[in-house]
């Protein structure tokens, strides 16, 4: 990660009587990539507050195709919407990189909500920022070329890991970004001719963010919810 961070932003912005009120009833869990937090459709019984590592919303087609729809990392929480009401998941969450979080019964949290309005809003704010996220990335995936959508899913990515190297397959981006395998292959090349990044057995590492920044799309400074000020 780029910044100064200790644990969960949300959390961190709650007062001290209302963070003890919400710490007191979550359990520190830790996670590897790839581990499933809900699949579509099951019920989201637990609600998750990242400290570290990336957690991505992954809509599933029935083909079996994937597109991320959204990414969490310690500014944000997964299972959010089942904060206000309870509900199945939409889509798939899965660790895209290990980390940890604050896990919290989704029914706890629930009624944790409709006592203490600080938390409420704390909530209703991320999830108002991440909607126009959602918005603004209808626009990105319909008019954005490859290497500008690329470009800006890198600089999501650095701004929530500790360093500038992740490990990331270009298969792997390919089936976050909805793309097919050779055309993230040729945005990955553009990528590197610009020398924003390198790229060597699966690791890429942001060499030259600001050229990173050049090469995204509006959407990053846009409707990005990692730049929401709380
Ligand atoms: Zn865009």
């Amino acid at each position: 990660m780029n910044g100064i961070q200790a644990g969960n932003r949300l959390i961190a912005a709650l007062g001290p009587a209302d963070r003890a009120a919400l710490l007191a009833h979550t359990v520190p869990v830790e996670f590897p990539p790839g581990q499933i937090f809900h699949e579509p459709g099951d019920p989201i019984d637990h609600v998750y507050f990242i400290d570290q590592g990336i957690v991505s919303a992954v809509a599933v087609l029935h083909d079996g195709r994937t597109v991320e729809t959204v990414m969490v990392g310690f500014e944000g929480v997964a299972g959010g919407l089942a904060a206000a009401v309870p509900q199945p998941a939409f889509t798939r969450n899965v660790a895209q990189m290990a980390g940890a979080a604050r896990r919290i019964d989704a029914a706890r949290l629930r009624a944790l909500v409709a006592e203490r309005p600080a938390i409420r809003e704390v909530l209703s704010v991320y999830l108002a920022a991440l909607q126009a996220e959602l918005e603004q990335s209808a626009a990105c995936n319909a008019l954005h070329r490859a290497e500008q959508r690329l470009a800006k899913w890198l600089l999501r990515c650095h701004d929530r890991v500790d360093g500038a190297a992740f490990n990331l397959t270009q298969e792997y981006m390919a089936s976050m970004l909805g793309s097919q395998r050779t055309t993230m292959n040729e945005a990955a090349q553009n990528l590197l001719k610009l020398g924003a990044i390198t790229y060597s057995r699966g690791r890429i590492t942001v060499t030259d963010r600001a050229a990173l920044e050049r090469a995204a799309c509006e959407c990053y400074r846009a409707a990005d919810v990692f730049h929401l000020t709380l």
